[in-house]
Parts: C-alpha cells; structure tokens; sequence
C-alpha cells in the first residue's frame, strides 16, 4: 500500500552516532551516547526541508542495550508508525546491537510502515564522521520505501539497505561494517532514492507479530542464552545456566549444527529438564538443517543472537497476566 504521508519520525537510542571524541582527529578513543537526536539532525542540512519530528527514547552504548530500551522502543515505534500522517520511522543507534534491534522490532511489530536502523562507525566530531550521510540516507530510505509501499524494519549504512533478518556487523571498524551475508543487500542508496536489488518479500520473516513483548513485564520475559560450541566444550556453563533458572538455550554449533558430545549431553539433560533448546550454526551464513542426530531442533537461516531473540519471544506468554 502507497503511503502518501510525509512525516519522519527520528528516535534516537545512542551509540557511535551520537559519540563524542575530545579531537576531531580521533575516530576511536570517544564515548558513545553523548549528543541528542536534536543535536544529531542539526548536523544534516539536506534534512532541513523534510517534515520530521525526533524524540529521544534512550541515551546508551548499545554494548549495554537492554530488553527494557527494546520494549520502551517498541512501543515508541508503534505509537508513531500507527499515526496516519507518519510515513515511516528512523532509529539511530549504536552499531554492536543493532542488528538484533532490527530483528527484535520486525519480529514484534511487523510494521506496515518502513522502520529505518542507522548509526555510526566515527564519533560525531570526527572530521571524517560517517553518521550525518547515515541518517540522511535512512530517512532518504524510509521516505523512499514509502512512496512504492515498502515496509518492515532494514538498517541503512554506508548507502546499504540490510533486511531485518539478514543484517550482521561483519567487521570491527570497517565504515562498511554490515551485510546482508549471503542474501546481498535489499538495496543501495542512489541520490534521493534507492536502487531496490529485490523484493521485500525475498527478505521479509512470515512470522506473525509478537505483541506481547510490548506489554509483558520485562523483568519476566523468558531467560535465554547463548552457549557455544568449540574444541574442548563441555556441560559445565549449561548446568550452571540450568541451575539458574534459564528457561532457553541456544547452541552456536559447529559445522552443519554439530555439537560436542560433552555439550550435547548437557543439553539434551536441560531440555529433559523443559529446557528449550535449538541449534543455531557459528559460520554465519547458510541455515542449519533437520533436527539432527542431536535431536535438538534447528534455528533455520537465525544467527546464534537472532535465534536468542526468536525463542525468547516464542516462550513469552502470548496473555500476559
Ligand atoms: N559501542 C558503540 C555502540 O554500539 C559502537 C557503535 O555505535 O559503532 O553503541
């Protein structure tokens, strides 16, 4: 559906983007999260002349996000994406979390409108900032997607536009951080538009909604971590997890989702133990397959973090009491 609204929404969370350095010569000795969204659309001209409105819902390092910013920025997002004079909405954020931001708000929200992730890999006061061309691009994107009925959540970065699912920070300080992994891009920013590479069906989860993320009580949402398997694995860290109450697990697994004999027995006690379990694979691309001889169940094409997510909000209660 053609959306002919024209309003941006820009909600800042943080990050890089919003960093400051005491030079403009230094891009990594900074603190992240120290400029307001207001301060951040100051420093984009070419964004004077677009409808937009910002709010700050959150001020952190995404190294420290937390589920408590995700369900206040959840809410946040469905609040504007459901009025009609919003075309689309804009999230600066810092880029080690993002990724799983992405897919947490595309997971809870499915939005009809286009939700739009960037952030930064320079310090706003660096003399090489790449955050002022982010958030111009992304809400170029969102406006964009808006115009041809495009919606559901991407990250924008260096004039890239990654699905929800498939977005990754592949790199530690490239200006190029992210991809789309083996999918590509759905699209690059060309100008004042954007050169669509597919379809949005290509990339876009079928999963319905998970609404109840956005009432139930975070202190309540269901535990689930990550272990890995490596050379040398044991049970050790999936029996203390048990111990401590957590509710989910998932594997990084090796190879096509094979998992240490050690670790497997561990988690194959948990899930006896109504722990659920998946398997997830630790290269990074492709999906991982059946069942296997584990007997665990496979976590598809979702990277171990994106896996995290989706079993959290599978365990949630879809009433909350
Ligand atoms: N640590 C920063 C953050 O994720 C890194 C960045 O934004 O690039 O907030």
């Amino acid at each position: 559906m053609q959306n002919r609204a024209s309003l941006i929404v820009v909600l800042g969370t943080g990050g890089t983007i919003a960093g400051t350095a005491p030079s403009a010569a230094d891009d990594s000795a900074y603190t992240a999260a120290q400029l307001s969204i207001a301060e951040l659309l100051a420093a984009v001209p070419e964004l004077a002349s677009v409808p937009i409105e910002s709010e700050q819902v959150a001020q952190v390092d995404s190294k420290d996000m937390s589920h408590a910013i995700w369900q206040a920025l959840a809410r946040r997002v469905a609040h504007h994406t459901a009025r009609a004079e919003v075309s689309g909405v804009v999230i600066t954020h810092g880029t080690d979390t993002l990724e799983e931001t992405a897919y947490f708000l595309q997971r809870v929200l499915a939005p009809a409108k286009p939700v739009v992730l960037t952030g930064a890999m320079r310090p706003a006061t660096s003399a090489r900032a790449d955050g002022p061309g982010n958030l111009r691009d992304a809400v170029r994107v969102a406006l964009a997607s808006g115009r041809v009925g495009r919606a559901g959540v991407v990250a924008v970065l260096a004039g890239q536009v990654h699905g929800a699912r498939q977005v990754r920070k592949a790199h530690p300080t490239r200006l190029d951080a992210f991809d789309s992994g083996e999918a590509g891009p759905l699209g690059v920013v060309q100008g004042d538009g954007v050169s669509w590479r597919s379809d949005p069906a290509d990339h876009a989860p079928a999963e319905a909604p998970c609404s109840a993320a956005l009432s139930f009580d975070v202190a309540r949402w269901p535990r689930v971590e990550i272990v890995v398997s490596h050379a040398g694995a044991g049970g050790a860290m999936v029996q203390a997890l048990v111990g401590d109450g957590v509710q989910g697990l998932v594997v990084a697994a090796t190879g096509n989702g094979t998992v240490h004999q050690a670790l497997e027995a561990a988690l194959r006690a948990a899930q006896a133990q109504g722990v659920a379990v998946r398997r997830s694979v630790r290269s990074g691309d492709g999906r991982v397959s059946g069942p296997g001889a584990a007997g665990l169940p496979g976590a598809g094409d979702l990277s171990p973090v994106k896996a995290r997510i989706d079993l959290m909000l599978a365990l949630m209660p879809s009433m909350p009491a």
